[in-house]
């Protein structure tokens, strides 16, 4: 498959502070995490894709393109930044239409556009006063609207739920889900919260201190650290000491015992455990983790 971003050795220096450390991922289509404490370079590693700064060394790709070189590819990505970076007295859909514009949509396709995106992100009456005038929340779905409002191929929306509160976040949320669901853009979502990733994101790449430090599909970094609970009627002991030797990460919880860790191979282990202790099997049930266990550690 063809990536739609490309990191290969992506660096980013300013002055003596290194942003990002030589990361190299690729991100297809869909909606992706980029998660991160702050300072970890997220917001650095958009605008390098963005083509907004230069790479200090290595290449960041965008649509098979260097954006820095090819300022054209910038038409076909949309762009939510991190900072309120409004127009305080122009009304959402004058500004709607003053971006679709600048994207280059034609005056008419633009006003369209203009009030089909502010419908999609639910500003409707309040579309023709002052943006000034709006909310916290208002504003960041003003934000997200400029960034779909010229029909991107694929939207960077950075921290896009800062300043909201926990409702205003879940309809964020929301929105982005449907914008990558229903209409079917492809969106970079970088966040702090491992919450919001988790709820809209189907793959991930964790950012710390300028440098990947896990990158994955969510369901397989959750698979991939299964718990397991077996119950069995006797022979208990017999069958702790023969996943032990097997190599599994096993301890006790009540009556049952808890398998850490368990892949797929790991299953087949246990089977054959059970059979040779000659144990009654009673219960064999996998809990899986959520992303914020895992990351706990
Ligand atoms: P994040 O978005 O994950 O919070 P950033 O990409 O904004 O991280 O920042 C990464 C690091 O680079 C931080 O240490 C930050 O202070 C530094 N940094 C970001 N932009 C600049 C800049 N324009 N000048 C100097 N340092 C910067
Ligand atoms: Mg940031």
């Amino acid at each position: 498959m063809s990536y739609l971003l490309e990191a290969d050795g992506l660096a980013k220096h300013y002055g003596s502070v290194i942003a990002l450390d030589g990361v190299s991922f690729s991100i297809g289509k869909g909606v992706t995490g980029l998660l991160g404490p702050n300072g970890a370079g997220k917001s650095t590693a958009i605008k390098l894709f963005l083509g907004l700064i230069k790479p200090t060394s290595g290449s960041a790709q965008a649509l098979g393109e260097l954006p820095y070189e090819s300022i054209e590819v910038r038409s076909r990505l949309g762009y939510m930044p991190e900072h309120d970076c409004l127009p305080t007295s122009l009304t959402a859909t004058e500004f709607l239409v003053h971006m679709a514009q600048v994207s280059g949509l034609p005056p008419a396709h633009a006003r369209t556009r203009a009030a089909d995106t502010l419908r999609h992100v639910g500003l409707d009456e309040e579309r023709y006063r002052a943006i000034g005038e709006y909310s916290t929340g208002m504003k960041q779905r003003v934000k997200l609207a400029q960034a779909l409002v010229h029909d991107p191929v694929m939207v960077f929306l950075d921290e896009p739920t800062a300043g909201l509160d926990p409702m205003g976040r879940e309809e964020m949320l929301a929105l982005v889900r449907r914008t990558g669901g229903e209409f079917g853009i492809s969106i970079m979502l970088s966040s702090h919260l491992m919450g919001d990733v988790e709820s809209v994101c189907e793959r991930i790449v964790v950012l710390e201190g300028g440098q990947v430090v896990e990158d994955g599909q969510v369901s397989q970094l959750t698979r991939e650290t299964e718990t397991l609970y077996v119950e069995v009627d006797d022979r208990r002991d017999e069958l702790l000491d023969l996943l032990r030797q097997r190599g599994l990460d096993t301890g006790l919880d009540g009556l049952s015992i808890v398998i850490d860790n368990v892949a797929d191979e790991g299953y087949d282990t246990v089977r054959d455990a059970v059979v040779e202790s000659g144990a009654r099997l009673r219960r064999m049930a996998p809990q899986r983790h959520r992303l914020t266990d895992i990351f706990r550690r």
